[in-house]
């Protein structure tokens, strides 16, 4: 298929190599150096330091929320986010199957159990539309938030994941999700940069959860942070995170089981320079997306852009063949020709650890993971 190899062409060239082209590599462009020899020098390079400050503010800013708070990976910030939305252990948490494994492991980690309710063809992320249907069959709602009327359980949160960086339906998943009473934790991990009619995802819900692992849009090794609106909610973040020590000049007193999450002043050195460049990443990312959509529309392929009302940060750019066959070759082709290509994750209830969890019809999950296939992404130099 010819299509296929003008494909793997037009990424070389745009990438300018002709070595291995991944997915995503991180780019150490600004003051990187210069920040981590910081901490370095002044001996603070674990949990107390100048740049977890920093870091949090200038997040809070960029995500347009009242508080940020700095922790170890995007996969313990959900797990607290969803503890400090009111998730306890014996509950139920509406998520997508369409997404990474973290997100079903931080549900699990609290003690709840994942629902998988299916996504929306055009984002790729959770359907309103199917949760409200979920919810008309197996909702009731009682005094203190909703229960699912077949398992006595409650569903305590509702998670949705902007997959790759492109927003889901926020308004119409606010208004279900206001409607029954349960909360919104927004893994907010892959779209940092990514707006909503105007507003930045991870503002929009109780609380919204970034990740800095290796191959996101901006990262520092490892790390995460958590947002919300709610400033009492944040200060408790911040405590939980950090063994829930009592502020005192020399004693050690803890008020309830902690967790030591915190990110380390090393890491916040390395995310404070990696925020000062997001504009520019952004920018050349999208100039990018727009090379692409040109070129493989011009192919007859389909490259998958922002919607109308969104912007996108193009994280994980992504084309969709026609079929599971067409993209089994597309990924044989591209990767035998050192030009990085995947498919979109497994479902989450093919995973064994998930099997037995409830979920709906799933049919845009499943027509989704037969075609989409991530693309070389990074920032050009
Ligand atoms: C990256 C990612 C996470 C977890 O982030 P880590 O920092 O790697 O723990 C969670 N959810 C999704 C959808 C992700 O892509």
């Amino acid at each position: 298929m010819s299509y296929f190899q003008n494909s793997i062409d037009f990424i070389r060239e745009k990438f300018a190599s002709n070595e291995f082209i991944p997915l995503h590599a991180p780019v150490f462009s600004g003051n990187e150096k210069k920040y981590v020899l910081d901490t370095l020098d002044s001996t603070f390079v674990s949990s107390v330091g100048a740049y977890v400050d920093q870091a949090e503010q200038v997040m809070a800013q960029i995500s347009q929320t009242q508080k940020a708070v700095a922790v170890v990976n995007g996969t313990s910030g959900l797990q607290i986010a969803l503890q400090l939305a009111g998730v306890q252990r014996g509950d139920e948490v509406i998520t997508q199957a369409l997404t990474f494994v973290a997100t079903a492991n931080a549900i699990h980690y609290t003690g709840a159990e994942p629902i998988f309710i299916d996504v929306d063809l055009d984002t790729m992320g959770l359907s309103p539309k199917a949760v409200e249907e979920f919810l008309q069959e197996f909702g009731e709602k009682r005094e203190n938030g909703t229960y699912n009327k077949k398992t006595g359980k409650r569903i305590a949160a509702c998670v949705p994941m902007h997959t790759f960086g492109f927003p889901v339906h926020l308004e119409a998943l606010l208004r279900v999700c206001e409607e029954w009473n349960i909360p919104i934790v927004e893994d907010a991990a892959e779209s940092l940069g990514s707006y909503y009619k105007g507003k930045h995802t991870g503002s929009f819900g109780k609380l919204g959860v970034f990740s800095f692992n290796g191959n996101k849009i901006v990262t520092c090794g490892g790390g995460g942070m958590i947002v919300t609106q709610d400033e009492e909610l944040g200060q408790l973040g911040k405590h939980l995170t950090t063994t829930a020590k009592v502020p005192h000049p020399y004693e050690y007193v803890h008020d309830q089981v902690g967790y030591n999450f915190r990110m380390p002043n090393l890491n916040a050195a390395l995310i404070c320079a990696q925020l000062e460049q997001l504009e520019m990443f952004l920018a050349n990312k999208r100039a990018l997306a727009i090379e692409y959509a040109t070129f493989f529309e011009g192919q007859g392929m389909k490259f998958r852009k922002e919607l109308e009302h969104t912007k996108a940060n193009y994280w994980l750019m992504c084309i969709e063949l026609e079929n599971s066959k067409e993209r089994n070759a597309f990924l044989k082709l591209s990767n035998e020709n050192k030009v990085m290509t995947r498919p979109i994750w497994q479902l989450m209830y093919r995973l064994s650890m998930y099997q037995h969890c409830y979920r709906d019809a799933q049919k845009n999950a499943e027509y989704l993971e037969e075609r989409i296939v991530n693309i070389p992404s990074s920032v050009r130099g």
